[in-house]
């Protein structure tokens, strides 16, 4: 052994993380065994795979399993994997640092978190793995070589301490050994005494059964040898493999409890909570294949994040090929969870060979079929509750297939979901709005914006409100961009009430109208004229609308103008953008409107209309906030508002 130890600080957010997880609020102690075992299944596939690959690789792969051993007496558990073990540089990598992404979240919901119901649901909810173990142990070692390499590495820490300690040894064991001094047991905090057999047998038996490794125990039995008084107590040892080792994936369902595919989804998918959906998959003929697939039922602290692994688990019959397998699963569908055991793959197959495959394409297809009509299913059910859980942890991934999976375009939008002006709680599908929608209208409306709030009191909204006309409302960043791709639902076009014109008027009332928007078009004709010009820099056109009620003014994009938000995302992302100019819409009933056409009649000839123009451009500022966009020179706005205002006093 070599006397260098060194001593690391934990990253202050790991360091938090533990101490919640020693001083635990999660009840649930014994899944810590479940967690140190799915780490070490994972280290066996890898070394099974990794020795496959590399027919150089010195390992011996001759008896891969798990084992248990406990020390009665010094109060420890030992859990053993002759896997592909981890270099020194990857202990202080995985292990060192709890590199989920989301972690400096969690840690501020924990903190504010007011139960301790809550605080173990958002544990549940992320998952803690290894650090799971300092639930149960003041000190947890573990000693780790990597297949391939000569040395070995120990890393140390006990519960409360900042830092850990990495050592380089000479020789270890192939693969990785985890040994937990464990607490003194407190069946009161459902902290067990992890050193009785029958306790880790039952714990095996709940979360690991189908793991498909041995997952064996060695044990002392002592029996009695000779007969009557004269009697000899004999210890002997024995292995007894704990697991039943069947593949949950191969076995009908109805034959597998609902139990193993929880347990089971929690090994695939390195979460803590239930699966929301279990969907059994088998297909026969051309391309053989059985799959699992699961929904969970939270979405993970960094679904939004570049961190985020997708995919399924591919193996290849029956033997593990790779995790996060992207070309199985589109990236709208990166929730998804789960295994893919092919028939017909080679055990050779790389990710390159996996894009041009025409048997994983044609997999992937059915997958993403089978998974949007299991939404769908849920979606039609009696009993709305999973679906609308489904739709608020996922809504917003799913709606990304809009743009980027048009085959499944149908689907997709008719599994969906919208807010809407028809109901300030409840959610709407597009059949329910289409069915809902008024006599003559032909077109789905909708507003994008950044809230609900900002959106009901646009001044958009205005003539919609007037004539109960039902839009969705749109605030998730995604429907900024599928609603300018999909053109239509059901046969009805989508039609923003921002863009373009609106005509919300029946023939008769057209008819009844002409001859006064003739006359208003005369009356307006020189103020529309000037305005033009004076606000030349902002806007591309003013004109008479009659789609305000209320207000004096609102600006409109063209239809394939962009709009504030989608303008403000792009810039965000470091896009350049050119300019757009927007249309200035005039409500001609409105006093200010009119007050401003008489008033510039009056002054058209003069020399100097500075104080004409200042009103022009407070007309146009207040409706570019109105609509929830920003403006050029707030601070020049502020100033002209604050003079008028000092006058008025
Ligand atoms: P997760 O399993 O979700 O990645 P963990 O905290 O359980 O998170 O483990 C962190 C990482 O440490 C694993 O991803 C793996 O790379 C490594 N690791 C943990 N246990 C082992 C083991 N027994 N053998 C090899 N690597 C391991
Ligand atoms: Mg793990």
């Amino acid at each position: 052994m070599t006397d260098h130890v060194e001593h690391l600080e934990f990253q202050a957010e790991t360091h938090q993380l533990l101490e919640l997880m020693i001083h635990s609020v999660y009840s649930n102690k014994d899944t810590f065994l479940r967690e140190l075992i799915s780490n070490a299944s994972d280290a066996l596939d890898k070394l099974k795979m990794e020795a496959y690959r590399d027919k150089d690789l010195e390992a011996d792969t001759s008896d891969l399993h798990i084992e248990l051993a406990v020390d009665h007496d010094a109060r420890v558990l030992t859990v053993r994997d002759n896997g592909i073990g981890m270099s020194r540089a990857e202990v202080v990598d995985l292990i060192g640092t709890l590199a989920k992404s989301g972690t400096a979240q969690l840690r501020k919901q924990l903190l504010d978190a007011k139960t301790d119901a809550a605080a173990e649901e958002l544990i549940g909810q992320f998952g803690i793995g290894f650090y799971s173990t300092f639930m149960v142990a003041d000190k947890v070692t573990l000693t780790t070589r990597k297949a391939g390499e000569s040395g070995g590495t120990r890393w140390e820490s006990a519960a409360g301490e900042s830092t850990y300690s990495i050592e380089d040894l000479d020789e270890a064991p192939q693969g990785t050994t985890v040994s937990l001094q464990l607490k003194p047991a407190d069946e009161d905090d459902h902290l067990f005494d992890y050193t009785m057999e029958w306790k880790l047998r039952e714990i095996v038996k709940k979360y690991s059964d189908f793991i498909a490794w041995p997952i064996r125990m060695t044990v002392e039995r002592t029996v009695m040898d000779g007969e009557g008084e004269d009697k000899t107590e004999k210890t002997i040892l024995e292995t007894q493999t704990l697991n039943s080792q069947k593949a949950l994936w191969t076995r009908p369902k109805s034959e597998v409890t609902e139990e193993e595919y929880k347990e089971f989804y929690r090994h695939v998918s390195h979460a803590w909570d239930d699966p929301l959906e279990t969907i059994p998959m088998k297909a026969e003929g051309t391309f053989e294949y059985q799959a699992l697939l699961f929904l969970p039922s939270h979405a993970p602290f960094d679904l939004f994040t570049r961190e985020h692994k997708r995919g399924v688990q591919l193996y290849v019959r029956r033997v593990f090929i790779m995790d996060n397998c992207e070309e199985l699963m589109p990236e709208y569908l990166r929730f998804v969870k789960g295994v893919v055991d092919a028939q017909d793959l080679s055990l050779n197959v790389s990710r390159e060979i996996l894009q041009q495959d025409r048997q994983i394409r044609a997999i992937r297809k059915r997958l993403v079929k089978k998974v949007l009509s299991t939404v769908k299913d849920l979606r039609n059910a009696e009993d709305q509750e999973k679906y609308q859980t489904f739709w608020k942890e996922f809504g917003r991934v799913l709606k990304e297939g809009l743009l980027s999976d048009t085959d499944n375009r149908e689907t997709i939008l008719a599994v969906s979901s919208f807010a809407s002006t028809h109901s300030t709680e409840e959610l709407t599908s597009l059949p329910q709005y289409v069915e809902r929608m008024a006599e003559g209208q032909s077109a789905i409306y909708y507003m994008t914006g950044e809230s609900r709030q900002q959106i009901e009191n646009s001044p958009h909204m205005e003539a919609f409100r007037a004539k109960g006309l039902e839009v969705l409302v749109l605030t998730d960043p995604v429907d900024e961009m599928w609603v300018g791709s999909v053109p239509e639902f059901d046969g009805k076009p989508f039609q923003s009430i921002a863009k373009g014109e609106v005509d919300l008027e029946t023939e008769e009332e057209k008819q009844a109208s002409e001859q006064l928007r003739e006359q208003q078009e005369k009356d307006f004709a020189d103020l529309l004229g000037w305005l033009q010009q004076t606000l030349d820099a902002s806007v591309k056109e003013v004109r008479l609308t009659a789609r305000l009620t209320t207000s004096p003014a609102c600006v409109v994009g063209d239809v394939f103008d962009f709009t504030p938000m989608l303008e403000r995302m792009y810039r965000a992302s470091g896009q350049a953008l050119p300019e757009t100019k927007r249309i200035l819409e005039l409500n001609p009933d409105h006093a200010l409107v009119t007050g401003l056409r008489d008033e510039y009649a009056k002054r058209k000839d003069e020399e100097d209309k500075s104080a004409l123009a200042e009103t022009a451009e407070l007309l146009y500022g207040t409706a570019v906030l109105a609509e929830g966009g920003e403006l050029k020179d707030p601070a020049h706005f502020a100033r002209i508002l604050a003079d008028r205002l000092t006058r008025t006093l």
